[in-house]
């Protein structure tokens, strides 16, 4: 039989991506092998996922050489993570629309929670008479519709436009390359009416953070671990890692992990920096102190028969 996605998962063909994701997360957690579930099942499951993920990925913004053009267009801000900024993550984003009715006047434009004032054109009555040779005529009023009366303010909502902007959300995957400040671009009719383009905003993931073109990851450790040259746990894309400081290793300097960083648009990934910050405590307790005293004077001892001897 044909491997189909679709019907592993137990989805319609017509399903959309939030369908998917839900489809596979419910059935991961209950054939999952932890949980006694059958491993092949499972790996189906995954498999089917990834294959429709792919089919589903959303559109990807551009980044954008130069200042926007013309005046049909929106510019807005992207706020992400630096995690997402260096593996192109999805993130959703919030376009402009078609406008909607406005809710709170119904599309009147007026406020119905504001004053009244008696119609004027049907004195209050709501409807017209009309007063024929044979018989009378009565409408009901076209001004106030019936009501004998007629709101006076505007809609604060609406400001009497009686709709509001409408928007909507897409999901957009972060072109690769991309760093804090650049200009992103989402073309007309690549989900929305007008061009929308994004100022990239990039906040800190945890210890992950763009300095200038370069991803680096910091670490903060007491000057006693620093001086035993001891691992250092560090945050990278992959997740936290333990690193050997070289013996030679100084504060201020840098340890690079190769091609351990951002991916690039042809798929080939950048450095990862990783920077060591020495954290030296200002109060230190009794006991402590005293320990401390004694190693620098053994230290300074050691180093003074070494200089004379
Ligand atoms: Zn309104
Ligand atoms: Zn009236």
């Amino acid at each position: 039989m044909k491997f189909d996605p679709y019907r592993i998962l137990g989805i319609s063909p017509g399903a959309d991506i939030e369908e998917i994701r839900r489809a596979f997360r419910e059935k991961a957690r209950r054939f999952h092998p932890d949980r006694g579930g059958q491993k092949e099942l499972f790996l189906a499951l995954k498999r089917s996922y990834e294959i429709l993920q792919a089919r589903h990925a959303p559109a990807r913004l551009e980044i954008f050489k130069g200042r926007p053009q013309g005046d049909h267009y929106v510019l807005s801000f992207l706020d992400v993570t630096a995690r997402e900024v260096a593996v192109g993550a999805a993130v959703t984003v919030v376009i402009p629309d078609k406008p909607v009715p406005c809710p709170h006047c119904g599309g009147s434009g007026q406020n119905p929670a504001g004053p009244k004032r008696r119609c004027l054109f049907c004195e209050g009555e709501g409807v017209i008479e009309f007063s024929g040779p044979e018989r009378r005529l009565c409408i009901v009023c076209p001004r106030c519709g019936g009501k004998g009366e007629i709101l006076v303010d505007i809609c604060p909502k609406c400001r009497g436009k009686g709709e509001l902007a409408g928007e909507k959300e897409l999901e957009l995957s972060l072109p690769l390359g991309a760093r804090p400040g650049d200009i992103l671009y989402l073309p007309p009719g690549a989900g929305g009416e007008v061009a929308v383009f994004f100022e990239l905003q990039v906040h800190p993931s945890g210890c992950l953070n763009f300095e200038g073109e370069r991803l680096v990851s910091r670490v903060l450790i007491p000057f006693w671990r620093f001086a035993l040259r001891e691992k250092v746990t560090v945050e990278t894309l992959e997740g936290p890692e333990d690193l050997d400081l070289p013996a030679d290793f100084q504060p201020g300097q840098s340890l690079v992990l190769s091609r351990r960083g951002p991916w690039r648009a042809d798929g080939s990934r950048e450095d990862l920096y990783v920077k060591i910050d020495v954290f030296f405590p200002s109060d230190f307790s009794p006991k402590a102190r005293n320990k401390l005293k004694e190693l620098a004077e053994f230290l300074e001892k050691e180093e003074k028969d070494a200089s004379t001897g």
